[in-house]
Parts: structure tokens; sequence; C-alpha cells
């Protein structure tokens, strides 16, 4: 067990009248070598929840623990639990602020006191691991790429901490159909080549479906659903329930029985109806 998250609660705003209880009573185990897609609708949780994973934020009340470290404790070392858990934010481009792609990608493992041959080792792996060609950019500036190149300069920065677990908040937010895909392939990769632990924050069923072994389904709050992704599609009726776009689900629903899995072909003729 790498991650444990024990009635975990958390309210915005507490005690005034903009009080809002954006985590209600959420237990999540993430296993080392998960894939899990965290889902659910705008406003469900999952932002407040992911930001939770690397003692960003503190629980309203709730145990937390980390690879065996409990960061809900005062004295709880949250350096090391934030270098442990990378996480990518939404849009994280916005974030950039280097001259170079280089200095952009270094500034994490820098501020962990490595050696500079280190450090230029860090940064061309996770370029490489992001598509990112070492030589012909790592000296440009971060600002002259596309959208989606520049969210990977953002991602490889996170990589070059080599944290055991990457959540990456809604990863291919604003770039158009090609750009992610990209980043979703790029993703995928990561996971194959390195063994990383992967947590996938999407709105988007479509986005998951294809990669994840598990997905996790946030509603008001709490965890609506947790269990192996060809589990979670078998329940579609529910799925609907929680506006989880149905004629995705159809269409993903056939991808998996395509591939042999056992889904149920009442549900399939259904959905078509
Ligand atoms: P998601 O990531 O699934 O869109 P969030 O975790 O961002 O959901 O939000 C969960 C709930 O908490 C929503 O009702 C949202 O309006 C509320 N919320 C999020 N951030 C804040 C904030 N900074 N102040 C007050 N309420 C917030």
């Amino acid at each position: 067990m790498i991650i444990k998250l024990n009635n975990l609660n958390y309210i915005y705003n507490s005690g005034n009248p903009f009080e809002k209880k954006a985590l209600d009573n959420v237990n999540l185990e993430i296993k080392e070598g998960d894939f899990i897609g965290l889902i659910g609708h705008t406003g469900s949780g999952k932002s407040t929840m992911v930001q939770h994973l690397n003692g960003l934020m503190k629980p309203t009340t709730g145990q937390i623990i980390v690879d065996g470290i409990d960061i809900t404790q005062k004295d709880a070392n949250l350096k090391e639990v934030r270098q442990k858990v990378g996480l990518v934010f939404q849009y994280p481009e916005h974030q950039l602020f280097e001259e170079t792609i280089y200095k952009d990608i270094a500034f994490g493992p820098k501020n962990l006191g490595l050696s500079d041959e280190e450090i230029h080792i860090r940064v061309k792996n996770s370029m490489e691991l992001v598509g990112l060609d070492f030589e012909y950019l790592k000296d440009r500036s971060p600002f002259e790429l596309s959208g989606g190149q520049k969210r990977r300069v953002a991602i490889a920065g996170v990589i070059a901490m080599k944290p055991k677990v990457l959540v990456l908040d809604e990863p291919t937010a604003g770039l158009d159909p090609r750009g992610r895909d990209e980043i979703l392939g790029e993703i995928q990769k990561l996971y194959e080549k390195e063994g990383i632990t992967i947590v996938l924050v999407s709105h988007s069923m479509e986005d998951v479906a294809k990669l994840v072994n598990r997905i996790v389904v946030m509603h008001r709050g709490r965890v609506a659903m947790d269990d192996e992704t060809r589990e979670v599609f078998k329940r579609a009726e529910e799925l609907e329930k929680l506006g989880l776009g149905v004629p995705q689900i159809t269409r993903f629903m056939k991808h998996f029985k395509e591939k042999g899995n056992d889904i149920r072909d009442d549900i399939l003729t259904v959905e078509e109806a």
C-alpha cells in the first residue's frame, strides 16, 4: 500500500455562510503499480482530494498515510512526502517561469540538493520520457513551445523529482484532440516503462477508459465507485445516474467486449436503444 486515506473530510470556508463540504468520508487505498482514473463531474471533489495526497491540503478530519508516514501528524516531513507524490496541477504550464527548459525542469532536483551531474541525468531522462528532444530543446525558452509541449515540460519537471506516485489533475484540459492524444500516450508510456503508480484525474470517461486499470468515481465528495475498469463499465445504469456520459460508455463497453471482456449483451442493447 502506498497511499491510504482514512475517513477523510474536507470543508471549505468552515463556519461561514459559504461553507462547503468538498470531501465526505473518503476512504481509498492506492497500491503500488496502480493506474487509477479518478473521474467525476466538475465539483465532485477530485481536485480537493488529490491535493491531500501530497500534503498540500490538510484534511478537516481524517488520516492520510503515504508510504508508511502519517502525513496528518504535526511533525510529518512534508518535503519528503511531496518528493514521493508528484502532483501535476491543472494547466501546469502556467507555472513555468525559468528562461530555459533545462532550468525549469532542473528547478525541483536542484532544491533537493543533488549534484550537477545527477541533475543533468534527471533532466535528460525526464525530457526523453515525455517525448521532448533534449539537445534540441534544452536551451530554448519554454515560452516558445506549443501548449501541449509546454505541458510536457511541466510534467517532466515533476518526473525529474523521481516520485513514487504521479498524480495528474486534468492533464488534457484545454488541449486540442491531437495534443490530448499525445499527452495521454506519453502518460501511458510512462506507466509502462517506469512502472510508476499513476492517478489520472479527469471528468471524461473517454480519456481514462482506454488507459487505466482501475476507476474511482467521485460524486458529491464521496467515492461512488471503486473497481477495475471493466467492472465499472458493467454498471452502466449507475454511471448514467452520475451523469457520466452514456454514449461514451456504450462505445467503450463495445471496445471492451471486442477485447474479449465479459460485458453483458443486454446492457449494450439497452444503451443503444
Ligand atoms: P473537481 O475537481 O471534481 O471539479 P473540486 O475539488 O474542485 O472538484 O471542488 C469540490 C467542491 O468544493 C465544489 O463544490 C467546489 O465548488 C468547492 N470548492 C473547490 N475549491 C474551493 C475553494 N477554494 N473555496 C470554496 N469552495 C471550493
